[in-house]
């Protein structure tokens, strides 16, 4: 069975201060509510400039909550001005980092090739990546909707062993900040496919083991639908992470 992760991409929103003070009633939210954090996990995941005083206020508080990095480097280290490396995030204690997500992919360039050397360099650095797939509109129409996200699935777990630890988010590029969610059953069909490729890359086992989480346009009267699928295992939430109260009942979706 799949531990449920809910996880929150905070994009380039909140500095330091605000996460702190963000971080601290998001704990106090779930924990008020008497949220199980070993039922249903909870990730959030701050600007790079947060990363510290998030750690920080999560070890001294001994908050339940865990963390991560947007993006990582492909490299180690060197002359890579602006690049932050996985062995940064890992030890800040992040146990998360994003990698490839549909606005690198597209802001900045990023290839299967570069997604797939971040995914290496994230296990390198024993951080667990949350690569995310997704077609976009235009992709949909002209492929359907499995084929772009299991195609950049192969490209970017091509260099990954059997018994990998990661997260899969599908989020389908037409459904990011758009407010269209895909439905419920679009995404299970999916996800559902993405688990089936995952068997043939990593194996059975950890393809069972691997949680793959929908994201775009999720908020708190959409979640429930999601969770029933058998092959969505959580939510990765952009606009709604931002909302106290909204990300608090996204992660309490039971
Ligand atoms: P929204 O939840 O704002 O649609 O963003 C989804 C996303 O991109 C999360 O990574």
């Amino acid at each position: 069975t799949r531990t449920p992760l809910i996880a929150g991409n905070w994009k380039m929103n909140l500095d330091h201060l605000q996460a702190i003070a963000f971080v601290q009633k998001l704990a106090w939210s779930l924990k008020d509510a008497r949220h199980d954090f070993d039922a249903v996990e909870v990730a959030v995941f701050p600007p790079f400039t947060d990363l510290r005083s998030v750690q920080t206020l999560i070890s001294a508080d001994k908050l339940p909550l865990k963390f991560g990095g947007q993006d990582l480097s492909a490299y180690d280290s060197g002359a890579y001005t602006g690049e932050i490396s996985g062995a940064f995030l890992s030890a800040l204690d992040c146990q998360y980092v994003i990698v490839g997500h549909s606005e690198r992919r597209t802001l900045h360039n990023e290839g299967d090739d570069e997604v797939a050397a971040k995914v290496a360099a994230a296990i390198k650095h024993g951080l667990v990546p949350v690569l995310c797939v997704g077609e976009t509109a235009e992709d949909l129409e002209k492929h359907g909707p499995s084929a772009v996200p299991v195609a950049q699935l192969k490209a970017a777990l091509a260099g990954v062993k059997d018994g990998a630890n990661i997260v899969v988010a599908y989020e389908p590029v037409w459904a990011i900040g758009s407010g269209q969610a895909a439905t419920p059953e679009q995404a299970e069909q999916v996800a559902a496919q993405l688990r089936a490729v995952l068997v043939e890359l990593i194996g059975q086992e950890s393809a069972a083991a691997t949680r793959i989480l929908y994201g775009g346009s999720v908020k708190a009267a959409n979640i429930a639908g999601f969770m029933r699928q058998p092959n969505v295992d959580g939510a990765l939430v952009g606009g709604a992470s931002l909302d106290l109260t909204e990300f608090s009942s996204i992660a309490q979706f039971q």
